[in-house]
């Protein structure tokens, strides 16, 4: 087999075939394509990339780290340490901050012990106050995100969630009704409260299939999945995806162009956001679910 574009031999197909440049310079022009057509990155955007240490957030802040001088617009690293031995990788922050040195962006580390004021492991703390794990953990990785980018000032959010993260959340979504969360599934988040960050997704018509080679082929060192992730990863919409996937490989690229395109109305009234009477921070009910955790696990120690 030949390569789509030039005709050397192939290296690599996912969607198409490509010998090794013509794919990541395939991949990057249809980031950069997404990035120009939702206005994702404009000039004087100061940009906080959101890195796990896995292969869809690094290829995204290699991949955005170059497109600087296009975009005219600042960026740097944070990796949160969500402080659950099980979850954590113990190379994740120094693989993430070597990462950043060796591409001059600032790196930030933030530990959802600290934000919640606790020692010792979330996951124990948890089961102590009965919150279910994963939930719990991706809910104060949003609200630590939003906060410390907020105040540092900065006016975007990038995550590396790709096509496959989005079907994923798209049918279970549905599935379960919550039409207002797929209603946000764009590759733009605008800010829907003075004290909320807009979100970008530019791997948002990336697979992660292509994630992957794409680190693979730029020499990435990727810190590995979390648990957690992984586990998020292995359900049942994965073992289904996949089995269309064998028939159709641009099935997934095929519902996020749709999602693009399409406008979800709520026939409910909108989530309506005010400020925590307790933190200040951005939330539908009267004290956040973060304070409400943190009142529980100092009820602990008293
Ligand atoms: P996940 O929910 O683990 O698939 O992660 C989705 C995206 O959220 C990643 O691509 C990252 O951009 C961001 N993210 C997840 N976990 C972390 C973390 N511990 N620190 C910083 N960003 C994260
Ligand atoms: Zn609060």
């Amino acid at each position: 087999m030949r390569c789509l574009a030039c005709k050397k031999a192939v290296e690599i197909k996912i969607l198409y075939p490509f010998c090794r440049e013509c794919f990541l310079k395939h991949y990057e022009e249809r980031v950069q394509r997404l990035i120009r057509r939702f206005k994702l990155l404009v000039k004087g955007d100061r940009l906080l990339m959101a890195v796990s240490g896995g292969k869809d957030s690094l290829s995204c802040a290699n991949l955005l780290s170059r497109l600087r001088e296009i975009f005219n617009f600042q960026m740097e690293v944070v990796h949160i340490d969500v402080g659950i031995s099980e979850c954590t990788n113990f190379r994740t922050e120094s693989v993430v901050r070597k990462f950043c040195e060796e591409r001059d962006l600032k790196f930030h580390f933030v530990r959802l012990q600290d934000l919640l004021g606790v020692n010792g492991d979330l996951k124990t703390l948890f089961k102590k106050v009965r919150r279910p794990l994963c939930s719990t953990c991706g809910m104060l990785k949003r609200y630590a995100l939003n906060k410390f980018a907020r105040e540092k000032k900065f006016n975007k959010i990038a995550t590396g969630h790709c096509a496959d993260d989005i079907t994923r959340f798209f049918f279970k979504n549905w599935f379960s009704q919550n039409f207002d969360w797929i209603a946000k599934f764009k590759p733009l988040t605008p800010s829907s409260h003075p004290k909320v960050v807009a979100r970008i997704r530019p791997l948002f018509e990336c697979l992660e299939a292509e994630n992957l080679a794409y680190a693979k082929f730029n020499n990435i060192v990727i810190a590995g999945c979390s648990r957690c992730s992984y586990f998020l990863r292995k359900d049942k919409w994965n073992d289904l995806l996949q089995l269309v996937d064998e028939r159709r490989p641009d099935f997934k690229l095929n519902i996020v162009r749709g999602l693009e395109k399409i406008e979800i109305k709520i026939k409910k009234s909108p989530r309506v956001l005010k400020e925590c009477s307790s933190c200040g921070e951005p939330t539908d009910q009267e004290i956040c679910a973060v304070c409400r955790i943190k009142a529980r696990l100092q009820g602990l120690n008293s």
